[in-house]
Order: C-alpha cells, then sequence, then structure tokens
C-alpha cells in the first residue's frame, strides 16, 4: 500500500481532468494554465451553492455536512466533497460527539446533463475511498446530482471503478513527478474543453501552452 506524504497530495478533483484528457490535466496542474469559459463559471457557482461551509444539518434520521475535507494517504490525493450525508444505521460508524452510528453517502453536484463516460463516477468513487481511509468504513454507493434534470443518479463503488481510481492516481503522480505534459491528440472531447483556445490542438501541435504564451510575451515586447 503507498503512503504519500502531505506535500506529494494531488488536487483531488483533477482527476475528472486527468480522465477527460491527460493534456488538458497537465496544463491545469502541471503548467497552471486555467481558462474560464462558461462551463467552468457554471460549475463554480454550483459548488460555491453546494459548499456552504462548515453547514451541517440534522433532520431526523440524517445529517448533511457540506464542504467536508477529505484526503487519502493511500492515493496521495486532497479535496472536498460537496456534501456528505450520514443515515443512522446499525451498521455504520460511530461520529464525534453522537451516541449512534451512521452510515455515510457521499454526494456531488454537477452541472448539465449525466455524462456518457465514467468521469464524474471516478471523482465520486476516489471522495468515498477517501472518506473510507479517513472514517475506517465500507462506503457502498454514493451519488451524483445533475442540475439539467434536477436529480441524482445512485453510484455503487464497484471493484473496478476503486480499481481505476488507483491506477489513475499512480499515473497522475507519475506524470507530475516528470514534470510532463503530454502533446496535444485531437479528439471529440476537444470541442467541449475548457482549454481549447489555449491549447491550440489545431494550430499548436508541438507547443506546450507555457510556450505559447511566452512566445506570445515575446512578440509584444
Ligand atoms: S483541446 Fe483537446 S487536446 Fe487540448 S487539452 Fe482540451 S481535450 Fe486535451
Amino acid at each position: 500500500m503507498k503512503d504519500y506524504k502531505e506535500e506529494e497530495f494531488l488536487s483531488l478533483s483533477g482527476i475528472q481532468h486527468f480522465a477527460f484528457c491527460r493534456r488538458q490535466w497537465a496544463l491545469i496542474h502541471i503548467e497552471q494554465q486555467w481558462n474560464e469559459n462558461l462551463r467552468t463559471v457554471e460549475g463554480n457557482l454550483i459548488h460555491e451553492n453546494a459548499h456552504d461551509k462548515f453547514f451541517s444539518q440534522k433532520r431526523g434520521d440524517l445529517i448533511v455536512s457540506r464542504g467536508v475535507s477529505i484526503h487519502s494517504r493511500e492515493l496521495g490525493t486532497t479535496g472536498e466533497c460537496d456534501v456528505v450525508e450520514f443515515y443512522k444505521s446499525e451498521e455504520g460508524i460511530q461520529l464525534q460527539g453522537r451516541e449512534e452510528t451512521y452510515r455515510v453517502v457521499p454526494v456531488e453536484y454537477k452541472r448539465g446533463q449525466p455524462k456518457t463516460n465514467d468521469i464524474d463516477i471516478m471523482q465520486l468513487t476516489a471522495q468515498a475511498m477517501c472518506l473510507e481511509e479517513m472514517l475506517c468504513c465500507h462506503i457502498d454507493k454514493g451519488y451524483l446530482f445533475y442540475w439539467d434534470i434536477r436529480h441524482r443518479i445512485e453510484v455503487n463503488f464497484e471493484d473496478d471503478y476503486r480499481e481505476k481510481v488507483k491506477q489513475l492516481f499512480e499515473e497522475m503522480h507519475q506524470m507530475y513527478d516528470r514534470r510532463y505534459t503530454p502533446k496535444v491528440k485531437r479528439t471529440k472531447s476537444c470541442n467541449a474543453c475548457s482549454l481549447k483556445d489555449l491549447c491550440l490542438p489545431v494550430l499548436c501541435k508541438n507547443k506546450s501552452a507555457k510556450d505559447y504564451i511566452e512566445g506570445l510575451i515575446g512578440e509584444e515586447s
């Protein structure tokens, strides 16, 4: 089992960028480029609403916590859960300051419609794996809430998903350690990519975004 140090932790939300496109992840998380288009602005607003910090509410047998900080030493990641729901259950875990035991259920809020790929599922599974490590529990399922359909979809954290999350993080750590940004490989994903103008999939086949920006600055000076 891996045991990453805190200074080696990568952003958990990066798993969705990495699963979408390795180059997009590297531009954001290695080269620190970010191009805020409508999609990312919308996404941020949704998350601001969900991340009502330090908010915890009890409704009968349910406790709802928002903006919960999470991490995993095994995956080498840190991030936040939009919402974690705790359902009173005899098979659950004890929470600090409470006598009852609770089942743990992460919920992630997403703009748009459910996706045809498993990017969101990877992010939610990674969140569940963090919570399991932190709370010493097993989590069977969580939910993805999509704003366009105003509905939550159940996700069962199967072994295949967990294995894929581990592989993705291993690959992310290897790429980050090498500070490696893959070259452009144009796919259908490029049309919906928040970095497409910066990445320049057609014009900038061999340049990194950093090189491109430095080139522009050089031309102006
Ligand atoms: S434009 Fe295409 S190749 Fe470039 S980062 Fe986006 S998805 Fe990846």
